[in-house]
């Protein structure tokens, strides 16, 4: 088992090269061809199992098929058109720098934007254009009443640490979020649920949030 017999294009493989990834770890070794398929996820996965990995490859993979008919226009206003929900700004900093190496040469852009620090820097950043956007709900919320971001082309959303966002009270952001991604035509919007625990709340968000889905328990 390798990645090169994962079909996810030779710039994303040269990358996974790069960073020293010989061989998918479990998670990913049954994530990504779900996803690469189109189907929704539900997976297990802790800290460690390489999960950052299993959401972003076929993000980039699947961003970089279309991205050329999908050209965005820049300004105030920014278009992701994947998101990556986390709880903490710690956990966003590393998904950031992780997926800037996934996505190394292959023009795909990611931004960041978390709670605690200046905005000004984030939205300068964003108005340089973005692809894939990792935040944490509270300051994606208020980046929305500002209206400097807009969801409406959302292809691809990733929700990390599912169990902990709900923890940390994040429901009601999250919901509020991803209201704004429901626009026709449905069925667009390919959705990929993290979490280490399955209560009662995370299953209720599948239901929601997910359509017909696959579950992974690694
Ligand atoms: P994560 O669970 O995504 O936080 O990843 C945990 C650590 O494992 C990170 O330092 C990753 O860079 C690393 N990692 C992820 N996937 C692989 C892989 N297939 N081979 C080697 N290291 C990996």
């Amino acid at each position: 088992n390798t990645f090169a017999e994962i079909d996810l294009g030779e710039a994303l493989n040269q990358n996974i090269r790069r960073c020293k990834y010989v061989k998918p770890t479990p998670v990913q070794r049954h994530a990504i061809p779900i996803s690469l398929a189109g189907r929704d996820l539900m997976a297990c996965a802790q800290t460690g199992s390489g999960k950052t990995a299993a959401f972003c490859f076929p993000i980039i993979s699947g961003i970089m098929k279309d991205q050329f008919v999908q050209r965005r226009p820049r300004g105030r206003v920014a278009f992701p058109l994947a998101l990556i929900l986390s709880p903490t700004r710690e956990l966003s900093m590393q998904i950031h720098e992780e997926a800037r190496k996934f996505a190394y040469q292959t023009g795909v852009k990611v931004v960041v934007a978390y709670g605690g620090a200046p905005i000004s820097q984030q939205l300068r950043e964003l108005e340089r254009g973005v692809d894939i956007l990792v935040a944490t709900p509270g300051r994606l919320v208020d980046l929305l009443e500002r209206a400097r971001v807009s969801l409406e082309l959302i292809k691809y959303l990733a929700l990390d640490e599912a169990d902990r966002m709900l923890d940390m009270g994040f429901e009601p952001q999250i919901r509020k979020i991803v209201e704004q991604m429901d626009m026709p035509p449905p069925g667009v919007r390919q959705t990929m649920l993290f979490s280490a625990t399955f209560p009662k709340e995370i299953q209720r968000l599948a239901s929601d949030f997910l359509s017909t889905y696959i579950f992974l328990a690694v």
